[in-house]
């Protein structure tokens, strides 16, 4: 019998994230000050976040950044996560691809977020913050920095996007049981949100319009850091333990991925499992593809252009060189609430730039078609995001089938769906459109940042 999931022990959790920013020919383009024009500084980024975390955020020429041990202990909880090969799903396709998959569901709050949670509190508890703020769509990341300030014993307020604050309940339940403060946002407790709601009272919110209000409150609030889910670099670093690991599992299996292929909201699990195998390529040639898979009615990669952009929709966030639809774009309403966000990190944006990754859009419904078979041949109810790197899957596993050819592919499963049964009500129903954007929208919508083209 052919062995289902590969399983390492706690001592083949990394000691150290992969910095692939170090082995990058092309390095990405430095984030400005948006004042001056001139690169970020650690010194311009101290007053929001972490010496560490700035640190790390702009380090260029270490390859391996150490995990603090109390960190690497924490991480004890629920990694090292197993390696599944989905049988199921490729009998159920009647594939010759081999498929498998990185299982992050099984952290204890559901999704891969929480390798940055614990990383980011651990730093700022170090430099004797007492409080933080953060933002938080489909409320993964919400849920996981809770978890993660409560065992640091730092007090986090979360500014929840509107629409997930009300499609989502019981993650803001989950916050709050962690004894975070949960605000929907846009709020009436900052400016940025007031604005917003001012100018149009039934606004639903964005990731742009939550970051804008917990960097509002992180600055005018004394001890307190800021801290980011995804898009950033820093996060990008923490979540390679997932491919760190992968690539030891894959090798238990005895074979290494043609395509890794991951969901894409600000970049930070599609990095997490595609880095330490994009170092290959990098460093040794080896030819492998990295898909990141983005809803067809979010499509930065597939359609946003790549300039200066702001990280949030007030324009508070240094301008990061970026995929972008716009910093004032507004997704529709999609279940997928972690890949609503109009922009890329800089150095995915980079590495997509140069052609060293692809992307594939999906649409929701092809998204939820994928969940359900997934759910039904491998038993575990994907997250909405996680559904759209197993749209991409089936794609590339049926071209195999077509073609004949035995391809390995691989891909990350960010998150378990079961907070998220409300979307599945509503596919089951039929009720599930598939919420897309016009070209005209996004040609409208970067007209407003033209004047940040490169
Ligand atoms: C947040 C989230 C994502 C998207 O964020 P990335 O930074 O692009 O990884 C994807 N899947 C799940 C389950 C999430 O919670």
């Amino acid at each position: 019998m052919s062995t289902k999931k590969f399983i390492l022990q706690e001592n083949d959790i990394p000691h150290a994230w992969y910095n692939i920013v170090a082995d990058m020919k092309n390095k990405p383009m430095p984030m400005l000050n948006p004042k001056t024009k001139k690169p970020v500084t650690v010194e311009d980024m101290e007053p929001l976040f972490a010496r560490a975390l700035a640190e790390q955020e702009l380090n260029t020429t270490d390859e391996w950044i150490e995990i603090p041990e109390q960190v690497r202990d924490l991480y004890k909880i629920w990694r090292p996560t197993p390696l599944v090969r989905a049988t199921g799903l490729e009998k159920a396709l009647d594939t010759p691809a081999h498929i498998y998959f990185k299982n992050e569901s099984v952290s204890p709050v559901g999704s891969h977020k929480l390798n940055s949670a614990l990383a980011q509190a651990y730093y700022c508890k170090k430099e004797g913050c007492t409080n933080i703020t953060t933002e938080t769509g489909a409320g993964q990341w919400g849920a996981a920095l809770s978890m993660a300030a409560k065992i640091f014993g730092l007090e986090l307020a979360v500014y929840m996007v509107k629409v997930s604050y009300h499609q989502k309940p019981y993650r803001r339940s989950i916050m709050q049981t962690f004894g975070a403060q949960v605000v929907a946002s846009p709020s009436m407790s900052t400016k940025a949100g007031r604005q917003i709601i001012t100018n149009s009272p039934n606004n639903q919110g964005s990731l742009g319009t939550a970051i804008s209000e917990a960097v509002e409150l992180a600055l005018q609030t004394p001890n307190c850091k800021y801290v980011l889910g995804s898009v950033m670099n820093q996060v990008s670093l923490h979540q390679t333990v997932i491919g760190l690991e992968a690539e030891k599992q894959m090798e238990m299996a005895g074979e290494y991925p043609d395509t890794v292929i991951a969901c894409f909201g600000g970049g930070s699990n599609f990095s997490g499992i595609a880095f330490p195998f994009l170092r290959h390529k990098i460093l040794e040639g080896k030819e492998i593809r990295t898909i990141a898979a983005e809803p067809a009615s979010c499509p930065k990669l597939t359609k946003g252009r790549f300039q200066y952009d702001y990280g949030d929709e007030a324009g508070y966030t240094p301008l990061i060189p970026m995929f972008t639809l716009g910093h004032n774009f507004m997704p529709s309403n999609i279940h997928a609430g972690g890949l609503r966000y109009h922009g890329a990190g800089s150095i995915v944006s980079q590495l997509m730039k140069d052609g060293l990754m692809e992307a594939a859009d999906v649409k929701q419904l092809e998204a939820f078609d994928a969940a359900t078979l997934f759910a039904r041949c491998e038993g575990i109810i994907p997250a909405p995001e996680s559904s759209h790197a197993i749209a991409v899957t089936i794609r590339e596993a049926l071209k195999a089938k077509e073609a004949g050819e035995k391809k390995v592919l691989l891909f990350n499963l960010s998150g378990h769906g079961l907070i998220d049964m409300t979307a599945y009500d509503s596919y089951l129903a039929g009720d599930l459109t598939n919420g897309e954007v016009t070209d005209e929208e996004i040609e409208k919508n970067l007209e407003d940042v033209s004047d940040l083209k490169i």
